[in-house]
């Protein structure tokens, strides 16, 4: 199902021929609205009437979190005041946050493209589902929040907390789809079990996003919650989420290329890389009135396929991101992403899609920690020695296959790792204390 079938349909050069059309409007609304993309154009030597081919955006500087920081709160704004109707911020864990403001058609073209997500997810207008992001600054439950109206879905905002209440509208109101980080969607199962209400649930549909999450860890969410979920991807320096949903085929996230146009570069060089390639992801906003941005550096490592996807849709379609490159951890000398990890670890039933990554120093070299918890219906390997131990070095031997390094792993009971409401923190990093 579509949302805007005529757009998501068109063919390649009808894209690319509205993103040079729109990048060329976008480059000159810059340079013309913003002083700080006025000076940084200038000193790249770029004037508006450079853009003569999409492939001449490489000409432009790139944007970057510490620029967005540099201009807080309006620096990098193109309209007065008075247009802008909505500001959002992300959280900033250090210092300033990045803060974002949005014209009535920024929110209008945001809302459309999570719209998009939601009915190639299978989302429509018998869908009741309930939003378990935290609402405020944060982009992911406002954004989710106007584009499942916008298709007519029943939305519940019902923010995040207070799970068994969760679980009790859930049974009420019979919501058949759920908005929720995976890591949540894993605790609401797991509680709703406990509980004894899980049969009761009517869920049959998850947008997950907001954090990453490996397909075998997904996977294990669709089993404990017996539903079908995709995965979206955005940030609030990019509108929120929307710029990129999977559809129902689930071979990479469609890109809502009237309004982005992606790139893959190279996170050491900062090179353009060819079509196909793995590198940190780039985005400049095409439509964006309020803030627009000229090449973002999203710091998320991926790569794009162009070719037309089995639900009909045109749209490049982009692969769930690796990882973050802020995330990659370097051990000894070796990158290592948390997502290697979680894809050993699903991949044995006996464990539960919970862990902890915990990173110390000792005689100045990296030592990797990987805690795991037995899936309850495990729990009596913990007695059996002989069996508990040979299950550790399977996984022991896998994860050096995988991530090229010795790593310590150990396996504790059910429910003994920290849950998460939010996004999950998996990684506790005590190198430097
Ligand atoms: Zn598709």
């Amino acid at each position: 199902m579509y949302f805007q079938k005529d757009i998501e349909t068109m063919p390649r050069a009808d894209i690319e021929k509205m993103q040079l059309e729109r990048l060329q409007r976008l480059v000159k609304y810059c340079y013309d609205n913003v002083p700080f993309y006025h000076k940084r154009l200038s000193e790249a030597g770029v004037c508006p009437e450079k853009i003569k081919t999409l492939s001449d955006i490489q000409y432009i500087p790139y944007t970057t979190k510490a620029d967005m920081r540099d201009n807080y709160p309006y620096g990098l704004f193109a309209v007065p005041q008075s247009k802008i109707v909505r500001m959002h911020a992300s959280s900033g864990t250090t210092g300033k946050p990045t803060v974002v403001g949005y014209t009535a058609n920024d929110l209008d073209h945001w809302s459309d493209c999570v719209a998009r997500l939601a009915m190639a997810a299978g989302a429509d207008e018998n869908t009741i589902v309930q939003i378990c992001f935290g609402y405020g600054l944060f982009t992911g439950a406002l954004g989710l929040h106007y584009g499942l109206e916008k298709i007519g879905a029943t939305v519940v905002p019902s923010s995040s907390g207070n799970t068994e209440k969760q679980i009790m509208l859930m049974q009420d109101f019979g919501t058949n789809a759920l908005v929720a980080t995976p890591s949540y969607a894993q605790y609401i199962g797991e509680l709703a079990r406990e509980k004894g209400v899980l049969d009761k649930l009517q869920l049959k549909l998850g947008l997950f996003g907001s954090e990453g999450c490996t397909i075998e860890m997904r996977s294990a969410i669709e089993k404990t919650l017996n539903l079908f979920a995709t995965d979206n991807y955005g940030m609030s320096e990019l509108n929120g989420p929307g710029v990129s949903g999977e559809c129902r085929e689930r071979c990479g996230m469609h890109i809502n290329e009237d309004h982005y146009y992606a790139e893959i570069i190279d996170p050491a060089t900062g090179d353009v890389l060819p079509r196909g390639s793995e590198g940190e992801l780039v985005v400049t906003t095409l439509t964006k009135e309020g803030m627009p941005v000229l090449r973002y550096r999203t710091k998320d490592i991926t790569k794009i396929n162009y070719e037309k996807c089995a639900c009909g849709r045109t749209f490049a379609r982009m692969d769930k991101p690796k990882g973050r490159s802020d995330d990659m951890l370097k051990i000894r000398g070796v990158n290592v992403f948390p997502s290697q990890i979680e894809t050993v670890l699903m991949s044995f039933k006996e464990i539960a899609p919970h862990y902890q990554l915990v990173l110390t120093r000792e005689n100045f070299a990296d030592h990797l920690e990987i805690k795991v918890e037995l899936l309850e219906q495990y729990s009596s390997l913990l007695d059996n020695f002989p069996a508990l131990s040979e299950l550790h070095a399977k996984i022991t031997k896998e994860m050096k296959i995988v991530l090229g390094i010795q790593t310590k792993l150990t396996i504790v009971g059910c429910k003994t790792l920290e849950r998460f409401q939010g996004k999950a923190k998996r990684i506790v990093d005590l190198r430097n204390q």
